[in-house]
């Protein structure tokens, strides 16, 4: 259930109808909007009863929310937010873009990719320290060395660091280093991960699962957001299906579905939704015309000699001309890259 207060409402009115939710042993979650304030309540296994709340100060009405999601739905909270990675905005009109390897190799890998892309326009720099790998024999990432190499990256390049965390140990030690705390497409569905993640501290980058439902990925993101976390971006980074040209099937239609039914933004990753490098800046380039809030795309100084999804992975050169394409493309649909 959703109280939305009216536009005079104070904070002891606010207070008040908080107070009484709690006295019904239900969670309220205040979320402060442009015009008015509105308090979700969350714990509650039936319907709760409206007619209490309807009739106390400064309360305008009570809606019922019929998602099995709440927090991230739209229906909770009419406005989009914005969620900022270091001073990084997401969502509203900007278009941010996340670049760097699938995974940090070295210091000089690192820094060699972090300034290109920096040059580039990007703003958010990725790199996995703990990679979740089909293979226990593949490359499984260099752990804290790696976390390590990104933290000195973004002081000498002023870039927020995103990488991803795969267990509730790494999550601690990637939340301590991290400016974003990545929940990889294997993990969507890990709910004590997410819960761990609801209390990291740390906005998180929540990427569908590789045959997930919409619908799955926002409850799975219901689970950081209802451990206290509001700060949640979702990924579209492809699906599995029949198709066997490319590694996954990019779903751009996720944008316009997640954009309805929540109010927090959504990236599209174009590296693992393809797979393949040719196709990177031409589905980067539809992504931004369908709308998303920005891209996360996988840059290698050398593809050819990377550890970890080199074939996906574009040149810095490369990367260079799809931020053009994609910035002209931002303009047209009424956002702007900074
Ligand atoms: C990645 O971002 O490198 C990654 C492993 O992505 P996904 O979880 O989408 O496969
Ligand atoms: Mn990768």
């Amino acid at each position: 259930m959703l109280i939305v207060m009216d536009m005079h409402a104070g904070p002891a009115e606010i207070e008040a109808v908080c107070n009484e939710i709690r006295a019904h042993g239900l969670i309220p979650h205040e979320m402060p909007g442009a015009q008015r304030t509105a308090i979700g309540i969350t714990g509650n296994k039936g319907s709760v009863e409206a007619a209490r709340f309807e009739s106390m100060r400064g309360v305008m009405r009570v809606i019922h929310v019929t998602a099995p999601y709440k927090l991230v739905s739209r229906e909770f909270h009419e406005d989009s937010s914005i969620v900022k990675v270091g001073n990084v905005p997401i969502g509203g009109t900007g278009f941010v873009v996340m670049a760097g390897p699938c995974a940090v190799e070295s210091v000089g890998q690192i820094d060699e990719v972090a300034e290109r892309i920096k040059k580039a326009g990007a703003h958010v720099l990725r790199g996995g320290a703990f990679k979740p790998r089909t293979s226990p024999y593949s490359f499984q990432g260099m752990g804290l060395e790696g976390l390590k190499i990104l933290a000195a990256a973004r002081e000498k390049h002023g870039l927020p660091i995103v990488t991803e965390a795969i267990d509730s140990e790494s999550l601690d030690q990637v939340a301590e280093y991290a400016d974003m705390v990545q929940i990889g497409a294997r993990n969507m569905q890990n709910f004590s991960l997410l819960k761990r993640a609801g209390r990291c501290g740390k906005p998180v980058l929540l990427k569908r699962g590789l045959s997930a439902t919409l619908d799955e990925l926002l409850m799975a993101g219901e689970y950081i957001a209802n451990e206290g976390n509001p700060n949640i971006v979702f990924c579209e980074r492809g699906v599995r299906t029949f198709a066997d040209h490319t590694r996954n099937t990019l779903d751009l239609s996720a944008v316009p579905f997640i954009q309805r039914m929540s109010h927090l933004p959504i990236l599209v990753d174009p590296s693992h939704g393809t797979g393949k490098r040719n196709k990177v800046p031409p589905l980067s380039c539809a992504a931004a015309a369908v709308g998303c809030d920005g891209l996360i795309i996988e840059v290698h100084p050398h593809p050819d000699a990377a550890m970890s999804d080199g074939p996906q992975s574009v040149t810095p050169d490369q990367f260079d001309d799809l931020m053009k394409r994609v910035a002209a493309i931002t303009t047209v649909v009424g956002r702007h890259m900074n």
